[in-house]
């Protein structure tokens, strides 16, 4: 199936290499020698950019993989069935530089963060890559027509994209960038090639809503009629915020989107046999308003940007979904070790899987009786939706206990951006004894908090569960 060649040839210099983590046990790539630890120089000839030519390289049936162990270079020739996984796990997703954004948004959320966080966190991406991998959101004003060749070549589709307003004076006011105005013309031309993106649209009160929301509805519908789907969020605010224009929306604001979102709905619906823009289920909260029917999700195609997660836990935690709305990535999720997006984006963590309890929690005195009561720890959001599908239960052994977020402040309500500090500040303040349920979106694939500590830090026991309304309703009728 494979040999194994010695050969002393320099690595290309300056090439940001990416490392062989794991190798999967009795794989191609295990029985042709190569290691965890190898630097990865070329694949069938060409030093790979990023997982994507890597996993296109790497799927076919013949691998000529050079690499680096130890000052020393190795070639491996490999043979195996053309889409069989090799069973390499590397290091990152895009080896020569994640592409920065070069705008200056106002309500960016990075610029709110406070200082002396992992740096991973700082680091504003606008790369198309990241888009097509993760679901991460590019406003294309550093898109080329080289990227849109690859694009188009490779299909990388469904791909991202930040659209905020259709008029070219807004658009690039929000993004305090020139390029702004003009940079939905590539959204045009990978819409012209078939390639399905998904857009967003952050609302910020003052600038982008009322008429320029419905303007730039006008504006989907008459230039970008053949996009996949349009969430509509608010923005986040943290009380590191420095801009004085960026502000929470008020009731009446947010009820007005709700608004503009709903009849509009009701156009494209009439117009293009699909209803397009859906807004983020926060809106409905602070809108004081029920969620839609889950039917007019039309199967929650932006599930992942916060759009029918409400119903679909709903659903979930009734037993009327045979299994939980997972994140689907594209073909990328099969990919041998995806990368944790929360290195590219900060924001979004990672699902790592699997329950359990801390190992070296400092301050546990007693372990949860089976039948104990039961606290569930989610953020101020989250709480709102699991409260009344807890109530329905009828059962008063049963609590869910909100966590206020006061590490950002401001507006920060969802369970993933909640912290170790803020969670055992709860915690502490809670019985012993009792059964605590944290959903596993707080944690990092490496089982850390935003701020870095782990369940071991808390004060209590917690049992991770993951973040859907099965594992909830199967965690709270067995423990
Ligand atoms: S919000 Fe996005 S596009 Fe705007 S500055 Fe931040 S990272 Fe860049």
């Amino acid at each position: 199936m494979s040999d194994t060649v010695h050969i002393e040839r320099a690595a290309p210099s300056g090439s940001l290499a990416p490392v062989v983590v794991a190798v999967a046990t009795g794989s191609p790539a295990a029985l042709a020698g190569v290691q965890a630890g190898d630097e990865i120089v070329r694949v069938n000839g060409d030093v790979p950019r990023d997982i994507i030519e890597w996993q296109m390289a790497a799927d076919e049936a013949e691998v000529e993989l050079d690499v680096r162990r130890g000052g020393l270079d190795f070639a491996f020739s490999i043979e195996k069935r053309a889409g069989e996984s090799l069973g390499v796990d590397v290091s990152s997703a895009v080896f020569d530089r994640v592409r920065t954004c070069d705008n200056h948004c106002e309500f960016c959320f990075i610029y709110q963060l406070p200082k002396g966080m992992r740096r991973s966190l700082y680091l504003k991406d606008d790369d198309y890559r990241l888009s097509f991998l993760y679901g991460n959101f590019t406003t294309l004003t550093r898109f080329t027509e080289a990227d849109l060749e690859r694009v188009i070549t490779e299909r990388l589709s469904p791909l991202h994209v930040s659209i905020h307003a259709t008029d070219p004076d807004v658009r690039s006011h929000m993004l305090k960038n020139p390029r702004g105005a003009m940079s939905l013309r590539w959204l045009r031309a990978l819409l012209d090639h078939d390639i399905v993106v998904r857009g967003q649209i952050v609302v910020c009160p003052g600038v982008n809503d009322g008429a320029v929301l419905a303007d730039t509805m006008a504006g989907i519908l008459d230039r970008f009629p053949d996009l996949d789907s349009v969430a509509v969020v608010p923005l986040g605010i943290s009380k590191f915020n420095g801009e004085a224009a960026m502000r929470l929306h008020t009731v009446a604001e947010a009820q007005a989107v709700v608004d503009i979102v709903d009849d509009w709905q009701d156009v494209f619906l009439a117009t293009l046999g699909k209803r397009m823009v859906y807004a983020a289920d926060e809106y409905y909260l602070m809108a004081q308003r029920p969620f839609p029917p889950a039917e007019r999700y039309d199967g929650f195609p932006m599930h992942e940007d916060g759009i029918g997660m409400a119903r679909t836990f709903e659903a979930e935690f009734h037993g009327r979904a045979d299994e939980a709305t997972g994140v689907r990535r594209g073909f990328f999720a099969a990919v041998d070790a995806p990368p944790n997006p929360a290195a590219y984006t900060g924001l979004r963590t990672g699902v790592p899987c699997g329950s359990g309890a801390p190992t070296g929690a400092s301050t546990i005195s007693l372990r949860p009786r089976r039948n104990a009561p039961i606290g569930i720890l989610t953020g101020e959001l989250g709480a709102a939706v699991i409260t009344p599908l807890i109530e329905s239960l009828g059962r008063d052994d049963i609590r869910v206990i909100p966590v206020s977020n006061d590490f950002f402040g401001g507006n920060t309500g969802v369970t993933g951006l909640l912290t170790g500090d803020d969670v055992s500040r709860t915690l502490a303040a809670q019985p012993q004894g009792h059964r605590y349920l944290l959903p596993d979106v707080c944690l990092s694939d490496e089982g850390r908090f935003l701020d870095g500590l782990t369940i071991a830090d808390l004060p209590r026991v917690v049992e991770i569960i993951e973040t859907d309304g099965i594992a909830l309703r199967a965690a709270l009728e067995q423990p």
